[in-house]
């Protein structure tokens, strides 16, 4: 386990992610496909948001489960936070938000989102 530091492009949204993150999922749903996302998903009680609650809009679409909060300022999506639907909670970590992190050097996962 290892921490890292997160942020957005301009640096509004920090967050510190604890993780050991052993590969990258690549979704082809019509959200994930647009932002071209390499995600991972963390324990809530393994994310901490540092700075920019306030500064973020959140986005839904779909069945609402997740809250897709992207700053208002650069537009960039770091981070997710949602459920799935039976009461369990989960960030979603944007893996090319991470600080001195090579996304790209990790094994992918295909996820097929856009046939769920
Ligand atoms: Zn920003």
């Amino acid at each position: 386990m290892k921490t890292y530091k997160g942020s957005c492009h301009c640096g509004v949204v920090q967050y510190e992610v604890t993780a050991a993150f052993t590969e990258a999922m690549r979704c082809n749903c019509s959200h994930c496909k647009r932002k071209g996302f390499l995600l991972a998903f963390v324990p809530v009680d393994s994310f901490t948001l540092l700075s920019g609650a306030s500064a973020q809009t959140t986005y839904h679409f779909n069945k609402h489960h997740i809250d897709h909060t992207f700053c208002n300022t650069c537009g960039v999506q770091s981070f997710a936070y949602g459920g799935d639907g039976n009461g369990n909670y989960m960030y979603a970590i944007n893996l090319n938000c991470l600080e001195d992190f090579d996304s790209y050097a990790l094994p992918m996962k295909d996820v097929d989102g856009a046939s769920l």
